[in-house]
Order: C-alpha cells, then sequence, then structure tokens
C-alpha cells in the first residue's frame, strides 16, 4: 500500500471527512485491521484564507509547496490537496516535489463521464467558480460544459463556505438556500451538480437535489485510495 500525503486544513472540517473516508474505504478493500497509511500537514487555514482575500495567489502556492515538501520528506508516496480553490496553485506544488499530485478535478470528471454527463453545474468558493483554473480543466480537458450560478447566487454560496462551513457551522437556512441554487443550476441546464468545495457535503446530501450530486470530497477520497492500492 502507498503512502498518501494529505496536505489538509483547508478547512480542517473537510480535512476530517478526508481521514475518515480513506480510513473507511481501506478497511473496506482489505478488510480486517487494515487502515490507511497517511502523512498529513494541516495548514493554519486564516493565513490562506488572507493571502486569497488579497489575491496575494503566489505566496499561498509557495507556503503549500514548502508544506507538500514536508510531505514528501515524510514518505508520502503521492499528494492530495484537500480542497478545490487551492488547486488554482496546483502548478506551483507539483513543480516543488518530485512525487505526483491527484488533482481534485480528475476523479470528479471520471464520475460524471461514467454517468455519462456533458453539462454539470458548479458550486464551490467564488475563485472556483469564477476563474478558469477549475472550469478549464472539466472543458478543455474532458469536454464537460460547466454552468456556475448567477452573481447573488455566486456570492451567497461562497459566504456559506467561509462564514459557516469552514466555522462548523451547518444551518437549515443555508440548506434551504443552497437547495435553490442547484435547482437553478438544473434549470438552466445542468444534468447534474458538482459539489465543488470539500466542505459543501458537510450541508447538502444527494435528496437535497433533483440532479446527481458529484461529492469532490468522497471522490477524491476514493480516487486516492485506489492510487495507493492498485496504483491506478
Ligand atoms: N475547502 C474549500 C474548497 O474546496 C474552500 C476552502 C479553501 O478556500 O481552500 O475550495
Amino acid at each position: 500500500m502507498k503512502t498518501i500525503g494529505l496536505l489538509g486544513g483547508m478547512s480542517w472540517e473537510s480535512t476530517l471527512t478526508y481521514y475518515r473516508r480513506i480510513n473507511e474505504l481501506v478497511r473496506q478493500r482489505l478488510g480486517g485491521l487494515h487502515s490507511a497509511r497517511i502523512v498529513l500537514n494541516s495548514v493554519d487555514f486564516a493565513d490562506i484564507e488572507e493571502l486569497q482575500r488579497c489575491g496575494q495567489w503566489d505566496a499561498a502556492g509557495s507556503l503549500l509547496a514548502a508544506a507538500a515538501l514536508t510531505l514528501e520528506a515524510a514518505g508520502a508516496d503521492f499528494l492530495l490537496l484537500c480542497t478545490n480553490t487551492m488547486h488554482k496553485v496546483a502548478p506551483a506544488i507539483e513543480a516543488a516535489v518530485s512525487i505526483p499530485l491527484l488533482h481534485i478535478a480528475e476523479p470528479t470528471a471520471a464520475a460524471i463521464r461514467q454517468a455519462d454527463l456533458s453539462t454539470v453545474g458548479l458550486l464551490g468558493t467564488r475563485f472556483t467558480m469564477e476563474q478558469d483554473f477549475y472550469r478549464r480543466r472539466l472543458e478543455a480537458h474532458h469536454g464537460i460544459q460547466v454552468v456556475v450560478p448567477d452573481e447573488d447566487d455566486r456570492e451567497r454560496v461562497h459566504r456559506v463556505i467561509y462564514d459557516e462551513l469552514c466555522r462548523g457551522v451547518v444551518s437549515e437556512a443555508s440548506r434551504n438556500a443552497y437547495r435553490q441554487v442547484i435547482a437553478a443550476l438544473a434549470e438552466r441546464g445542468a444534468q447534474g451538480v458538482i459539489l465543488g468545495c470539500t466542505e459543501i457535503a458537510l450541508l447538502i446530501s444527494p435528496a437535497d437535489a433533483a440532479v446527481p450530486l458529484f461529492d469532490t470530497t468522497e471522490l477524491h477520497a476514493e480516487g486516492a485510495v485506489d492510487l495507493a492500492l492498485n496504483g491506478r
């Protein structure tokens, strides 16, 4: 079994989910007392959030590249960056280490293709919904059309992530707001919706939507276990 390097803490609320799901999946597949080989570097999210807000992406990339190097030195065979947003700086991380990074959009795209869908909605931070680092990968590499919420809904979705979910707050009002945003995306042609922020599944489950949901945390964790156990 390979050792998984988790670059986490963004936020720790979702890193907990990664840790639990990866271990559950290894136990399901290998049985007995088996658990995953994991090394974790969990950063201070306040530092990351400030750099995001100030647009200092190069500094954020350097900070995460340094964290990734500690995981490589600790014996990680490959890396998981436990956030969608910070994949904006994935190239800086990949350039710093000599082990592979399993990009979160890859298992997500594979699941969408497997479901035979061509147009999906995308929920995430404003950075993920509005910039092209994430959408372009889905569109250009995988031929998947991406629809994002309108301006007001993007702001609402973004605020719930930073003001609530990353602080461990799960509210019924926000769940209802997200349900409406998902329904609006489906009305505009989304055949499914990507939960493109690793905390959203703390709020929303398949029962909240009439279309299939693609939970990036779950898909990323499954992809990591496939890679750790089967080398693919
Ligand atoms: N975990 C979130 C994501 O998947 C947001 C936190 C962050 O900005 O990294 O994008």
